[in-house]
């Protein structure tokens, strides 16, 4: 009997991560269709004179998921890039000459704490030890659960588990009762910006992200982070996974249930035993199949907490940058307005928190000798007007507050700049109300209250990404992928 043809819909990290898993353990054959000319997605690469950009993630957190990942294979992310712990971890800029280095090293952090906040030193080691203990059941556990079924989480021991992680409490008042200084504060609550919600509406749960930053650490590899791309396509290919690009699926042809073919934007048509779509979901359920064969109402993805989108701006800078570190964090407005604008009330905000990231500070080969590959984001509500005059007003914005802050000038030095946003988000990758980063992790959109990853009305259909579980980021988008091929790999017995 001839094997099992899947089809994997796009090349992001779950997509990648599907395929490879199933064309390793799986018995099937599976090809891989991707939109774009290159694979990545929002983790795509591109250059430009010398300058190198990664497009999308920059803060390579959480060494042990793609430890795992690669171990899986039998391989170590040390067989496909390098990796530099970066020390400092990050800067936070709080205003001009108020900046905080945050140590890699943790009894410096723990130092530093207690200088800011006596006392704050022994509350982070129990703050910590809380954080392990989540980081372990989270990270190791919960997260690799299909979260189709609550039976899944039936068990006294995990039940248990559950309460200890305080998944009722808010991770803004978890934080506030173990430190009381803004500054702290603001550092402690960071993280869970990731998650794509302000620390009022995510689930103390997440204070595990801390753990991640604090004692795991913020890496970076050389040559940027769309090494783990090549990586993970090179692995792939070994594996069998067969790719095609410049493939944009248009439509998945359903007859009684159950999915047949895909017809591409070409006009090709694909065979297909199983799909599963690593594109946007709300793409796939709203465009790609009859509105008979939908998972969810327009509606209920209207009411989903959306994680934001972003202005981000790629700058190619032609002398070197001082009072600048790998990562920076400008927390020189308060987080309050702009969460109110990105979260409550959408819209471009007045005075907006932003990121700059200058990865040539670490690696050379990213930017040409004497140059600076500068990268910012402005974190904004998904689905605003976005226009070039906006695009235009926020980058003079922010880089007025750039020059102050760390006193020089840099626009006069910009020979290379490109802008993306909302805009672009839909075009390159579908994705619904230009969002960037997924689908928000809040407490009504945790396991089985997201997205589900199999299909309820297309019996050979199943979805991974940031969309459904786990949610946002690269560890959990490669863990998505694993979860879903092993669900495949069970209910059709390959
Ligand atoms: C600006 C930015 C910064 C980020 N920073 C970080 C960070 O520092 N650290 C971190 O951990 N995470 C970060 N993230 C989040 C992280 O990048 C994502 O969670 C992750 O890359 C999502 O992977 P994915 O596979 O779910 O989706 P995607 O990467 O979007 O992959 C989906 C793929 O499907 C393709 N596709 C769409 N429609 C079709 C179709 N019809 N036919 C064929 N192919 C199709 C798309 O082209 C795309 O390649 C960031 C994201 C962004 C945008």
């Amino acid at each position: 009997m001839s094997k099992k043809h899947v089809v994997v819909i796009g090349s992001g990290f779950a997509g990648l991560s599907a395929a490879t898993h199933l064309a390793d353990k799986g018995n099937c054959t599976v090809t891989l269709l991707e939109k774009n000319d290159s694979p990545g997605g929002r983790a795509r690469k591109f250059e430009h004179q010398g300058f190198v950009f990664d497009m999308g993630p920059s803060w390579y957190w959480m060494p042990d998921v793609f430890e795992s990942y690669f171990a899986n294979f039998g391989k170590k992310p040390s067989d496909y890039y390098d990796l530099i712990r970066l020390d400092p971890s990050y800067a936070v800029i709080y205003g001009e000459h108020d900046t905080l280095d945050i140590p890699a090293d943790l009894n410096e952090f723990r130092g530093m704490l207690e200088s800011i906040e006596p006392g704050a030193a022994a509350n982070l080691d129990k703050f910590l030890a809380q954080a392990k203990y989540k980081y372990e059941v989270g990270i190791h556990d919960l997260v690799h659960r299909p979260s189709r079924s609550l039976f899944e989480f039936a068990s006294p021991r995990l039940l248990l588990d559950m309460i200890r992680m305080d998944i009722f409490q808010s991770m803004s008042k978890h934080v506030r009762s173990y430190f009381s200084h803004d500054k702290i504060v603001r550092l402690m609550e960071f993280p869970v910006l990731f998650l794509g919600e302000t620390a009022n509406n995510i689930p103390a749960l997440y204070s595990l992200m801390n753990y991640a930053d604090i004692a795991l650490g913020t890496w970076y590899p050389k040559k940027g982070m769309h090494e783990i791309i090549k990586g993970m396509v090179a692995l792939a290919e070994e594996k069998g996974v067969q790719f095609k690009y410049n493939s944009e699926v248009e439509k998945i042809e359903v007859v009684n249930g159950k999915a047949q073919q895909l017809k591409l934007r070409s006009g090709e048509t694909i065979q297909a035993d199983i799909i599963v779509a690593g594109a946007d979901y709300h793409h796939v359920d709203k465009h790609l199949l009859d509105p008979a064969y939908s998972n969810y109402t327009e509606d209920y993805w209207d009411k989903r907490v959306m994680a934001p989108s972003s202005l981000l701006f790629y700058l190619g800078v032609n002398k070197r940058l001082k009072n600048l570190r790998h990562h920076n964090l400008f927390f020189d407005e308060p987080l309050g307005p702009h969460a109110d604008a990105i979260y409550t009330n959408p819209r471009w905000p007045e005075k907006p928190l932003f990121y700059a990231s200058v990865p040539s500070i670490t690696d050379p080969t990213v930017a040409p000798e004497g140059m600076e590959n500068l990268f910012l984001l402005i974190p904004l509500a998904p689905d605003l007007e976005d226009t070039e005059e906006m695009r235009e007003k926020y980058f003079h914005m922010i880089l007025d507050r750039l020059e102050k802050i760390t006193g020089q000038e840099i626009r006069s030095h910009i020979v290379y700049k490109r802008s993306y946003a909302h805009n672009d988000f839909k075009s390159d990758y579908h994705a619904f109300k230009g969002n960037a980063y997924g689908l928000a992790n809040t407490l009504l959109q945790t396991a089985i209250l997201k997205p589900s990853l199999k299909s309820k009305k297309v019996s050979n259909l199943y979805y991974t990404g940031q969309l459904t579980v786990p949610g946002p980021g690269v560890p959990p988008s490669l863990i998505s992928g694993h979860v879903v091929a092993k669900e495949v790999m069970k209910e059709n017995n390959l």
